[in-house]
């Protein structure tokens, strides 16, 4: 076939499958916000349903030999195709080395585990999760021989949320980073004792008012998005005009549920700021996991946990929560939205010692990946490791190995792109303030449309055209490294 109908059929396919994870992301919408639990069974057959069809339509033999013989002409084709057709192409090559028995075997194994995962937890028992954890790892390295891998089986996993990421770059990036922070994070944790809980009861209605006036002062737009509640934050994207978020409210501290949205109104600004004439193509999606997290960390962290912003939110608090609000000065905010002290749970941890949480999962999932280390040894490594990089011990499994979800529910390579989201958002940052003369003053107005206009031109407008490396060298003029957010927070913290 002709490059033109090749490239019809291919943008025709890809506005199909589109189509298709809208919707299948909408009934995960629901299922997460409002199905009722009876549903459950219901809701699965439905999703396996699109699953299946999702699939079927990505490995038919007529649009895998157009993406092959666009991919043979790719150097000819207009810069957006070129783009399109290379991620396509990377994407289909896995797809069509995995055996429909292995994806089967996978995706069933990694249900029930989460189901197990669900029961155990709880009730702290490690022995009951530990037999499809080890098949789970076995299919993780089962699947990294599949797909092949050049140096390292761990880049297979890496590859999957950050595309081109190795093991012998991230690896030696997040230990080195570890060793610092472990430096530093006695230090300042020690400016921090003696803080007390914050005081007062705060509304859910209140707190929810709140957080949608400063997700809309952000940028996120109402229009063409949503704010729910659910018991674990997400964002998700329903169509090129429909971008859904979601928090959690805890009544004695507005702190929680705000950096929650702040947070996730981060990922939605990336997602609104993607090009709209590519939406459902490469072209109009996010580059990584690690790239996605640097822009809702950089809203949450550097801006949200700014001393300007605090200074914006205490003149907001008045209008939202009256007496409880005026012992919040902008000081006492600062201090209560950037709280330091090393702790057992990843997804409360503070800006500083979070990149640890990380720091430790990979090392522990590059061995058993290898074979290094067996699931049974896996519990008391956790351990040790918590003790070296935080100086803590869990008390329990529940709190310790058992924390993330990740691994129970089959996924191992993903934890390095949260720390990789926090290298790249400091870079950035400090670009942008380089290019923004009177960045601070206009934080502290509440005005941010200079820092999203920013972060649109330098970042989202370019959808996948570039990888997280590629782009951030753009930016700065320098390699990714974790300098940046560890001088940062030598300055916020130490002075
Ligand atoms: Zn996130």
């Amino acid at each position: 076939m002709s490059t033109t109908e090749n490239l019809k059929l291919f943008y025709n396919r890809l506005s199909e499958l589109y189509r298709l994870r809208c919707i299948s992301a909408l009934l995960d919408w629901d299922h997460q916000v409002y199905m009722p639990s009876g549903a459950a069974q219901a809701r699965a057959d439905q999703q396996e349903y699109f699953s299946i069809t999702i699939h079927n339509k990505t490995v038919d033999p007529e649009f895998l030999r157009a993406v092959d013989e666009l991919n043979d002409v790719r150097d000819s084709l207009e810069l957006a195709d070129q783009v399109n057709v290379r991620e396509i192409k990377r994407q289909v090559d896995i797809e069509r080395k995995l055996p429909e028995e292995f994806t089967a075997e996978f995706s069933q194994t990694s249900s029930l585990s989460y189901s197990a995962w669900v029961k155990a937890r709880p009730e702290n028992d490690f022995k009951a999760v530990q037999p499809y954890l080890e098949k789970l790892v076995r299919l993780n390295r089962r699947f990294c021989d599949l797909v092949g891998y050049e140096e390292h089986p761990y880049d297979a996993l890496l590859d999957q949320h950050d595309p081109g990421l190795k093991t012998s770059v991230v690896k030696p990036l997040l230990t080195g980073l570890g060793e610092d922070l472990r430096r530093i994070i006695p230090q300042i944790a020690e400016k921090f004792e003696g803080l007390g809980e914050l005081s007062g009861h705060f509304t859910q209605g209140s707190q929810h008012e709140l957080c949608k006036k400063v997700a809309a002062d952000l940028g996120f737009s109402f229009e063409i998005g949503r704010l729910d509640t659910t018991a674990h934050p997400f964002m998700t994207t329903l169509g090129p005009r429909d971008f859904r978020i979601t928090t959690r409210y805890f009544e004695d501290n507005f702190l929680r549920a705000l950096y929650g949205t702040i947070h996730e109104s981060g990922h939605a600004l990336y997602e609104m700021g993607l090009p709209t004439e590519y939406a459902g193509t490469p072209m109009g999606e996010a580059i990584s996991s690690s790239i996605h997290e640097s822009q809702s960390r950089i809203w949450e962290n550097p801006v949200g946990r700014s001393r300007e912003f605090c200074s914006y939110l205490s003149k907001l608090l008045p209008d939202y929560f009256h007496e409880e609000a005026k012992a919040l000065d902008p000081e006492m905010l600062w201090r209560y939205a950037n709280r330091v002290e090393p702790s057992l749970i990843r997804i409360e941890a503070d800006e500083v010692t979070y990149c640890q949480h990380i720091v430790i999962r990979m090392l522990l999932e590059e061995p058993l990946v290898t074979g290094d280390l067996s699931v049974s040894d896996l519990p008391a490594a956790w351990n040790e490791h918590y003790e070296k990089y935080l100086g803590i011990r869990p008390p329990d499994m529940k709190d310790g190995v058992m924390q993330d979800v990740h691994w129970y529910g089959g996924s191992l390579g993903y934890f390095p792109s949260y720390a990789l989201g926090n290298l790249y958002n400091a870079m950035m940052m400090e670009a942008a303030h380089a290019s923004i003369p009177g960045l601070s003053t206009q934080i502290e107005r509440g005005d941010f449309t200079s820092m999203l206009g920013w972060l649109r031109e330098n970042v989202h407008r370019h959808g996948m055209r570039y990888r997280g490396p590629e782009l951030i060298k753009n930016i700065t003029g320098k390699e990714l490294s974790a300098k940046a957010f560890v001088e940062y927070l030598k300055v916020k913290f130490l002075g």
